[in-house]
């Protein structure tokens, strides 16, 4: 018996990095995991290949209402009622604050911010019903210290914070934990473009002195999932190689 046999995992940004590594240690606890991306093949693929079975892709844009919703739909259809959502999907468009853009804010509000309440609103009230659920945020380190060029970023994973502290307060009479992860500097996609030097830089200010792993996350993630974790809510977790100390 694993710790999440029959229960429904829903991962949005579940098909690359960190999103895939949580549906891939949420796979490996007994949940079966609805991996949800943009990319519908990539999301089916990245499902596919996840350990053990029911596991299922599709294809959705967390910052379109209408599309989290249906998304929804079709998972509980397909799978069961979702016990777990992990809201995972995120993008950056970096930039100077004088320099950024209007577009740029927007962007990176909708997706990471309004994503997150898009996909959560969709859940809610059925795991009100049932009175059991957990939802993870996936904020930053950046959300809690800020960052230079990054302050569309900062303020949408600060915003994740401030969000899952209240959800967490109105939504434990109900037995549903809201907790947030904040990441440092993680080796995906989204860290594989920063230059060489920078990479440097950043490795002298992260006292373990490396990038984390997408696993380093996925572990916490099932961990905050499990009933291990049935009295934690309402906090922020960093895994980021002590960065923000
Ligand atoms: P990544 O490798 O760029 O992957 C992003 C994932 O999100 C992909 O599966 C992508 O699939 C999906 N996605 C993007 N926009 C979406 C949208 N509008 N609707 C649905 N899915 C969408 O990113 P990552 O580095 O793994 O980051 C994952 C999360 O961790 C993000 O929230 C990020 O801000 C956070 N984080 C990352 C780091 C880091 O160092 N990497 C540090 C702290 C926090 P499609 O392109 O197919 O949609």
């Amino acid at each position: 018996m694993k710790e999440l046999d029959g229960q429904v995992a829903l991962v949005t940004g579940g098909s690359r990095g960190i999103g895939l590594a949580i549906a891939e240690e949420l796979g490996r606890a007994g949940a079966k995991v609805a991996v949800v991306a943009r990319n519908e093949e990539g999301a089916t693929a990245a499902a596919a290949a996840l350990e053990g079975d029911g596991h299922k892709g599709y294809g959705c844009d967390v910052s379109d209402s209408n599309d989290a919703n249906e998304a929804v739909e079709r998972v509980e259809e397909d799978l069961g009622p979702i016990e777990i959502l992990v809201n995972n999907a995120g993008i950056a468009r970096d930039n100077i604050f004088i320099r950024m853009t209007e577009d740029e804010w927007d962007d990176v509000l909708a997706v990471n911010l309004k994503g997150a309440y898009n996909m959560t609103r969709a859940l809610a009230r059925g795991m009100m019903k049932r009175r059991r659920g957990v939802v993870l945020n996936i904020s930053s380190v950046v959300g809690v210290v800020g960052n230079a060029g990054q302050a569309n970023y900062a303020a949408s994973k600060a915003g994740l914070i401030g969000f899952t502290k209240s959800l967490a307060k109105e939504l434990a009479p109900r037995g549903i934990r809201c907790n947030v992860i904040a990441p440092g500097f993680i080796t995906t996609d989204m860290t594989a473009e920063l230059p060489e030097s920078a990479v440097e830089e950043l490795h002298s200010r992260i006292p373990l002195g490396r990038f984390g792993d997408p696993g380093d996350v996925g572990g916490l993630a099932r961990f905050l999932a499990g009933p291990g974790a049935r009295y934690i809510t309402g906090q922020v977790v960093a895994v980021d190689g002590g960065m923000a100390i």
